[in-house]
Parts: structure tokens; C-alpha cells; sequence
């Protein structure tokens, strides 16, 4: 077991706000996965699916008529955890965490000064960091000698310059932290990662990463480092997403609440959970359900889709300016070609030619002989990327003997 002299193993919690992801992993930078699950519906029809590293099911359950929130749901992916380990020892346990604030560049054992700070970026980030949090605190009680560790969807952007970070707001606002955060860094990071083993000559070039999900954002990156992306504020702005709208003039906010009189809590309905590919085509924010549907309102949400992936890779290209590589991941990045060959298309003019049949395959390398862009399919891995940060945080920590815990 290289790296791992203990046996022991890392627990990853990916607390979403209607789910709670979890992953065992042998510790070490590569270690092996041993299980990975999630509960899903929390609030409504809560439900748990264990795979092996084979993906085969190891457990199914479901709660009926129980409200089973996100410390509940943590309280059973112990228990879970416990059984399934049968007596292996947990060196800690990695969460994603989605603000790290102005403070952390990286992540950070979390402590009780940690947890407050955390705390106080609930209002940046209100659907998502209380789920973060609930089930640190959870563990904290449950298990108060288990380490912990914060991994943040911020911090591989805080080397992003002053300039790409401002809002052209008064500097008051700016200085309170109104001002571009961008988010998907661990999906990032893991890329960027892979890239420098794999093939380091493009890692240290200048990328486009376009993770395209449910949730969807580019990020440039320059030498390793991101240098601008198109989620700001919040994972709001930028590509039009799965229900999200992305980047939205300001003007039509005033109108929703001036003309229509909208409350606050309605538009933000609205803005996450109603628009993007579900508003537009009426249909499913589902890629794989548009991409089969004969409506034309299934093509016509495409098609801004990919407009709007397009544009931005424009803008992101001028941040760096000029890009070498072209890099797709996250649900729809690695497995629909057809929207690859379409984004694709509306990047000739960045001297992007694709060779369709390897893409139509799937295959890491799909620009043709000769392009001068190269494009690549990557497949992220974001609950390793905080495996692997987890375990070398422990393994740094002053004072650090590695003690297993007990979970
Ligand atoms: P993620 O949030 O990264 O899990 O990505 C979810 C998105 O990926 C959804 O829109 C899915 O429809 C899409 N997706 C997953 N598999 C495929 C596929 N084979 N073809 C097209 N879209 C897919």
C-alpha cells in the first residue's frame, strides 16, 4: 500500500443542498477508492446508494416519511461508514466546502476559529454553505477526535488578480466582499493536477477549461494558475446551466421586483432553480433528455447553451490573452460530443478543428492533425482532489503522528 504504512483510510463528504456525496479511499495521494455513495432527496424522499470501486450496489436504502436532513443524513453515512470499514482506521475526513472567503488559497484543518470563520460566509453563499457545514458540525459532536479538513470551491481562484476579481461597484461594496469569488476550483485543480502528470507541456500552457455539468463554468488558466472564470459572486453568474441562468443583465432583477413585484425568495427561485436549460426548453434541465426530445424547444436551449459557452470562451480567451488548449469535463463535457462538436464549431475562428470520430469516441485528445487550438476530454474528479488534500494536510500538520480515529 504505497503511502499508507496504517491501513487507514480517507472519508470525503460532498454536502449538496438536496444531497450528501461520500467516498472512501485507501489514504495516499493515489489511493485506491474502496466505496463511494450518496443520499439523495434529502426533505423529500430520502434515499442511500453504496457502490464498490467496481460500481457494484453494496447497499440501497430509503426513508419513508421521514424528514432526514443533511446531519441526519451524516449521522447515517457513519454508521454506514463504520460497517463498511469493518474495523479499518479513518486518518480524517475531507469536506467540500463551497466558500473560503478572501482568506483560504488552499485548504485547512478545521478547528473551532476555522468552523466560526466558515460561519460568517453563510450570507456569500446561503443555499449551499449551511449544507457544507452542517455535517462538519455533526461530526465535531459525534466525533470530536476525527480531523477535519475544509476543501473550498474558491480557493484555486484566489490567484486571480484584483482586476479580474473587482466589480465596477463603490469601493465600499467591493471592500465588504461584494466582489467575483468563482467557484468549481476543486474540479479545476484536479485538472490541472492530472494534466502536469500527464502531459505537462500543455498543463503549463494557456487553457480554457469549460466544466460543463448542472452546474457549468469556464475557468482560464495560465501556468497552472487560474487567472479569471465566469462564476462570480456567486455560482450564479456566467454559462447558462441546468436550472441556473447564468450571467443575466442587472436591469431585468430591477424589473422582476419593480414591475412584477416579485419577492426576493421568488426570484431566487427563479435565478437557481427555474431557468437555464429547464426555463427555456419547458422541458428538463437534463442534457441527455434534450438531446432526445423532437421539440424545438429542446434544440433552442441548446443552442443558447453552447451560444453562451462560446461567447464566454471569447472573453476568457482575452483574459489570457490567447489560448493553446481546450479542455471539456463534468457531465456534459465528458459524454455528449454533440455539444463538444458544437462549442467546437463556434471556436474555428481560435483555430479550433475538431476530428469528429474522435470525439464521437470520447478519446482525451479530440482536435484533429494540424489544429492550432487542441482540445481535450478530461474526466474531474473532485471528491479524490479532497482525498488527496486531506490526506496531505494530516500528513504536514505540525505535530502530525497520523493516529488513526476511530469513526
Ligand atoms: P454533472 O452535474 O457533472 O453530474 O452533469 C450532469 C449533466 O450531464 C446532466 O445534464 C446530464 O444530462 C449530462 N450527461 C450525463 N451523461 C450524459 C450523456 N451521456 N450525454 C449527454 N449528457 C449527459
Amino acid at each position: 500500500m504505497e503511502g499508507n504504512p496504517t491501513g487507514g483510510c480517507i472519508a470525503v463528504l460532498n454536502a449538496g443542498s438536496s444531497s450528501v456525496k461520500f467516498a472512501l479511499y485507501e489514504a495516499g495521494d493515489n489511493g485506491a477508492l474502496l466505496f463511494r455513495g450518496q443520499v439523495e432527496q434529502l426533505g423529500l424522499a430520502p434515499r442511500m446508494k453504496v457502490v464498490d470501486a467496481r460500481g457494484e450496489t453494496v447497499t440501497r436504502r430509503k426513508w419513508t416519511n421521514e424528514q432526514l436532513d443533511h446531519r441526519r443524513a451524516t449521522e447515517e453515512i457513519l454508521k454506514l461508514g463504520r460497517e463498511l470499514l469493518a474495523g479499518r482506521p479513518v486518518l480524517g475526513i475531507g469536506h467540500r466546502v463551497v466558500h473560503g472567503g478572501m482568506r483560504f488559497d488552499a485548504p485547512a484543518r478545521i478547528d473551532g476559529e476555522v468552523l466560526k470563520y466558515l460561519g460568517t460566509l453563510v450570507p456569500l453563499a446561503p443555499l449551499h454553505q449551511p449544507h457544507n457545514l452542517a455535517p462538519i458540525e455533526a461530526i465535531a459532536e459525534a466525533a470530536p477526535q476525527m480531523p477535519q479538513v475544509a476543501c473550498f470551491d474558491t480557493a484555486f481562484h484566489r490567484s486571480q488578480t484584483a482586476l479580474a476579481g473587482n466589480f465596477a461597484l463603490p469601493r465600499e461594496l467591493t471592500d465588504a466582499g461584494v466582489r467575483r469569488y468563482g467557484f468549481h476550483g476543486l474540479s479545476y485543480d484536479y485538472i490541472v493536477a492530472h494534466l502536469a502528470e500527464t502531459m505537462p507541456v500543455l498543463a503549463r500552457s494557456r487553457l480554457i477549461i469549460a466544466h460543463l455539468g448542472n452546474g457549468a463554468s469556464l475557468c482560464a488558466v495560465d501556468e497552472g494558475k487560474s487567472v479569471a472564470s465566469t462564476m462570480g459572486f456567486t455560482a450564479l453568474d456566467g454559462l447558462m446551466m441546468g436550472t441556473r441562468t447564468g450571467a443575466l443583465d442587472p436591469g431585468v432583477l430591477l424589473y422582476l421586483m419593480m414591475e412584477r413585484r416579485m419577492s426576493a425568495k421568488n426570484i431566487e427561485d427563479l435565478l437557481y432553480r427555474k431557468s437555464g436549460l429547464l426555463g427555456v426548453s419547458g422541458i428538463s434541465s437534463d442534457m441527455r433528455t434534450l438531446r432526445q426530445s423532437p421539440e424545438p424547444e429542446a434544440a433552442e436551449a441548446i443552442a443558447l447553451f453552447v451560444y453562451r459557452i462560446v461567447r464566454e470562451i471569447g472573453s476568457m480567451a482575452a483574459a489570457l490573452g490567447g489560448v493553446d488548449g481546450l479542455v471539456f469535463t463534468a457531465g456534459i463535457g465528458e459524454n455528449d460530443p454533440a455539444t463538444r462538436s458544437e462549442v467546437a464549431a463556434g471556436c474555428r475562428w481560435l483555430g479550433l478543428t475538431l476530428d469528429e470520430e474522435r470525439n464521437r469516441r470520447g478519446e482525451t485528445r479530440i482536435h484533429a492533425e494540424g489544429s492550432r487550438l487542441t482540445a481535450w476530454v478530461v474526466p474531474t474528479d473532485e471528491e479524490r482532489m479532497i482525498a488527496r488534500y486531506t490526506g496531505r494536510i494530516l500528513a504536514t500538520a505540525p505535530g502530525s503522528t497520523l493516529r488513526p480515529a476511530v469513526l
